[in-house]
């Protein structure tokens, strides 16, 4: 049924890059088999999922959205991929990023763009668009992506669905083509809190392959999920949240804000305390993440030299060199700042909390050629990966209904380092 909705979307919406419907089949068969025989199948046995082109799939090209990638079929499984296989799940195929990782649109794919099943005039945002969209045009019931500045959290927020970035080294990036390893996570993009609990469940974990795999024991994420017909009526009771200022003012949309507004007074309602909180290196983040981010890049991208892997092409070293020198003497100052600062404010609240993006989905070819005002809609969501902290994002509500053109708003809950099961425990109680 989900391969039949798949192909049936995909027409108009583009989100996968290789189908394998063959491979799943089988692979569901098998399970059945399994399931019938009394076998202990896996808590995701049968659960199609989709996977981000930028994870390694044995068998199943990976091309991380990269021209310059094609025909490129591994060998292995990323660690992540390989545990969702083990639980059961059901790889139905890869879907579509921007090159590498770089772009928060899913217009710079190599190969096509993918279009919000919202509305399909525009974005779906970036770089997981096609696992986003894939999840919110319900062609899997959930898929892995990659968040290195806010590639889960913003096109989950532009496409209505859950999307949780976890701590900087809960999850493996074994076998993640890498954008920039400081700050890349590996996570799961689903329809509701309890799915994306229940994907990071399987995924998280130490890893020998990733030597910044954190050792620290995995919980199960679905446990403290309260049961939704069973909740006191102020389940939020003795909760501090606090609202990021510096995320909430100028160059934030009005249907965005208002949407946030909302979401608070529900957070209020379910008996949580919402204060304000001033980060004032907040808008530091953003060049700061630019510039490691970008440096990381050129360092990891230096592999694609035709000889290892890639197109046959000129390699650039000594560039290469400059941008890591550029990146020890830089980037670490603005870094330390902006960690410190919310680790203080999560010493003081529970969660802290701020929009996603500044705006709901933009038009296709909106902001195609004006790459800086794509960089600024990342300034909601960089600072957590130059601090390593976990945040969900999920929906809050609609921009544009007067308009007639409601598109989704997402709220980022933001938790302390390895507090994914406290925060995804809120998210659950507030969705
Ligand atoms: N827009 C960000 C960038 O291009 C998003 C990165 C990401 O999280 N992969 O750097």
């Amino acid at each position: 049924a989900y391969l039949r909705q798949l192909h049936s979307a995909e027409t108009q919406l583009q989100c996968f890059l290789a189908v394998d419907d063959e491979y799943a089949l089988r692979q569901a068969a098998l399970i059945d088999s399994r399931l019938a025989q009394g076998e202990d199948v896996g808590p995701l046995a049968g659960v199609p999922i989709a996977v981000k082109d930028n994870l390694c799939t044995q068998g199943l090209q990976t091309t991380a959205g990269s021209r310059g990638l094609h025909g490129f079929v591994p060998t292995y499984d990323a660690t992540a991929v390989a545990r969702l296989r083990a639980a059961g799940a059901v790889v139905l195929g890869k879907t579509n990023m921007d090159e590498f990782g770089m772009g928060s649109s899913c217009e710079n794919s190599g190969y096509q763009p993918t279009f919000n099943p919202w509305d399909t005039k525009h974005v779906p945002g970036g770089s997981s668009g096609g696992s986003a969209a894939a999840v919110a045009a319900k062609q899997c019931i959930a898929a892995l992506g990659s968040d290195t500045g806010g590639s889960i959290r913003q096109p989950a927020s532009f496409c209505g669905v859950v999307g949780v970035k976890p701590t900087y080294g809960r999850v493996s990036r074994n076998g993640l083509v890498a954008y920039a390893s400081s700050l890349d996570c590996v996570g799961p993009i689903a329809q509701s809190v309890a799915d994306a609990a229940a994907v990071l469940t399987v995924i998280a974990g130490s890893d020998l392959a990733d030597a910044t795999c954190s050792q620290k024991p995995v919980e199960d994420y679905t446990a403290g999920l309260l049961p939704l017909d069973n909740l006191s009526s102020k389940p939020l009771a003795f909760k501090r949240l606090a609202l990021i200022q510096e995320a909430c003012g100028e160059g934030v949309d009005a249907g965005v804000t208002a949407a946030l507004a909302g979401a608070v007074r529900h957070l209020q309602e379910l008996g949580a305390e919402v204060e304000q909180v001033s980060l004032p290196s907040f808008a530091a983040g953003l060049p700061a993440y630019y510039v490691i981010a970008l440096s990381e890049a050129s360092s990891n991208l230096s592999r694609y030299d035709g000889v290892r892997f890639g197109q046959r092409g000129a390699a650039n070293e000594l560039k290469n060199m400059y941008a890591s020198s550029r990146h020890s003497g830089l980037g670490s100052e603005v870094r330390t700042l902006v960690r410190r600062e919310m680790n203080m404010a999560l010493g003081r609240f529970d969660a802290l909390l701020c929009p996603a993006a500044p705006t709901t989905a933009y038009r296709v070819g909106e902001k195609l050629c004006d790459p800086l005002s794509m960089y600024k809609g990342d300034l909601m969501t960089v600072n957590l990966n130059l601090a390593g902290l976990p945040a969900v994002c999920l929906p809050c509500g609609f921009s544009g209904q007067a308009a007639g053109n409601a598109l989704p708003v997402g709220m980022q809950l933001i938790g302390r380092a390895f507090g994914e099961a406290d925060l995804l425990k809120l998210a659950h109680i507030y969705e």
